[in-house]
């Protein structure tokens, strides 16, 4: 379609702009483990997960193939909570897929990813994200001029 390009999708590049509200840890975890290992934590500070995020983790925690940084012998287990309209104010853990069933849901969620060590109670966020309906419809609202 020639006509007034933006020229915004040469500008993003093929992964499209950052998604708006996505907050990334990676770094917050990578600083607390290289700390735990230089010995500067100990493991009462970095594996404190609560029973009841170490329930949650068991019963619907999505496993993973990537191994405990600080016991080195279980798989970490990531666990969604989701904050928003209708659901309880400590949030809600979703079991996998049901961040789609959110997104059709009016309003907007924010959403915590965690990971979890089930055998020596490590935890951490890993990310923050928002989904909803919100942002999405004003931005399909834009009409095309007819002809
Ligand atoms: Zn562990």
């Amino acid at each position: 379609m020639a006509g007034v390009g933006s020229g915004s999708e040469s500008f993003w590049g093929a992964g499209g702009p950052p998604h708006p509200g996505r907050i990334e840890y990676r770094l917050m975890r990578e600083s607390v483990v290289s700390q735990y290992r230089r010995g500067r934590l100990g493991r009462l500070d970095v594996c404190d997960a609560q029973p009841e995020l170490l329930r949650v983790a068991r019963n619907v925690g999505r496993e993973t193939t990537t191994t405990c940084p600080i016991c080195v012998e279980a798989k970490l287990v990531h666990v969604s909570f989701a904050f928003g309209p209708r659901l309880p104010s400590s949030g809600r853990a979703l079991i996998p897929g049901e961040i789609g069933e959110l997104t059709r849901n009016e309003g907007e969620f924010a959403c915590y990813v965690v990971e979890v060590c089930t055998k020596c109670c490590w935890n951490h966020l890993l990310r923050m994200f928002t989904v909803g309906s919100q942002g999405r419809t004003k931005a399909r609202r834009r009409t095309t001029p007819g002809p």
